[in-house]
């Protein structure tokens, strides 16, 4: 038989995953379903490295701690978290949302839409190469510690290349990083780091190919950016690719939402113009709202209450925290 989630959450990052822990709090049956291989969103893809200082209850906290905190919170219950799948459509039929996907269909009663400025997808390498690579070329990191005692290459200029080289510098055998001009564009004091670091910096350098060379390795062609014939040769365990992203809302336009630009339009209860369709988080749009994870935190617990009142009229609107002991 079909599972069928009380609320199935579309985008797993800070939004999506406190709002599934809220949820769970108040016996909701949750999955959380998120475009990329892990969860944690912007803060985890885009500055994993950087301390935040607006979370409540932190004076400061990088962006992967905090999806740390947040997860480590969540996985206290048994949910389902279906990971590299992106949702397409959302399809109502009979009352229950029919949610298609890259996978299988998933099926809800109610679902929050929490994808912040859409599915992220990284800049790929200019150049092609074959499967035999897959595991030698990333695009996100996943897990530092697969770095470790490891030669890294890290391909990009901005924050993100520049952050992910400082970090896996401390637990690689050594780190590179290539960057198409001589001046990195990352944060001054990130930049002050590198530079006093022991980190190889090739630039200003193309990577030009990459092929897989012995005991598992990839063997990376890079030619100077301005005179490519100048070209030089470095073998690495693994090439993190750090171009950047670029997001992708336009799959809003064709699930029948009432937008205000490329954000959903929301009223004071995350209710989109769609039956039993609530949107929290970067995506929702109101009057005064303000893109912080604070308020992302703050409209989980709302939607997740109107969400409930449509499917157990008979609960409670809403608790206290301190009164549900018993569901932990
Ligand atoms: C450089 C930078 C610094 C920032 N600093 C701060 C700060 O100091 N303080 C602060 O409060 N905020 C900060 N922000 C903003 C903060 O990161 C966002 O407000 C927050 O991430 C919003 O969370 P969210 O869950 O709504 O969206 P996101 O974090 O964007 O997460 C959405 C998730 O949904 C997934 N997704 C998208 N489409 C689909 C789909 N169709 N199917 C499945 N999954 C999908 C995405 O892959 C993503 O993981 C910063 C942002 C940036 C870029």
């Amino acid at each position: 038989m079909k599972e069928i989630y009380d609320i199935a959450i579309i985008g797993g990052g800070p939004a999506g995953i406190f709002a599934s822990y809220y949820a769970q709090l108040r016996n909701l049956k949750t999955c959380v379903i998120e475009s990329l291989p892990s969860l944690g969103g912007q803060p985890n893809t885009l500055y994993a490295q950087k301390k935040i200082y607006d979370v409540a209850g932190f004076l400061g906290i990088t962006g992967e701690e905090l999806t740390q905190k947040l997860t480590e919170q969540t996985n206290i219950f048994n949910y389902d978290i279906f990971t590299e799948t992106t949702i397409k459509e959302i399809i109502d039929e009979n009352d229950i949302k029919i949610l298609k996907s890259n996978n299988s269909d998933i099926y809800a009663k109610t679902v929050i839409i929490a994808i912040g400025n859409g599915a992220f997808n990284p800049r790929k390498l200019a150049v092609e190469y074959g499967t035999d690579l897959k595991n030698n070329i990333d695009y996100f990191v996943t897990d530092i510690n697969k770095y470790k005692n490891k030669d890294v290459l890290v391909a990009g200029g901005g924050d993100s290349a520049v952050d992910w080289s400082i970090a896996i510098n401390e637990i690689a055998n050594s780190t590179s990083i290539v960057h198409r001009r001589d001046n990195f564009r990352a944060l001054e004091s990130s930049v002050n780091k590198l530079n006093s670091s022991n980190i190889k910096k090739i630039t200003p350098y193309l990577i030009g190919n990459v092929e897989k060379a012995a005991e598992n390795r990839v063997k990376v062609t890079l030619s100077k950016a301005r005179d490519k014939e100048i070209k030089s040769e470095i073998v690495v365990d693994y090439l993190l690719v750090n171009y950047g992203y670029t997001s992708d809302s336009k799959l809003l336009r064709d699930w029948g939402l009432e937008l205000t630009g490329p954000y959903i339009k929301v009223n004071q209860k995350m209710e989109t113009n769609l039956p039993n369709i609530y949107a929290i988080g970067d995506v929702a749009e109101y009057d005064g709202k303000l893109k912080l994870i604070a308020n992302a935190f703050s409209e989980g617990p709302i939607a997740v209450a109107q969400a409930q009142n449509k499917i157990y009229p008979e609960k409670s609107y809403y608790e206290h925290s301190t009164n549900l002991f018993d569901n932990i």
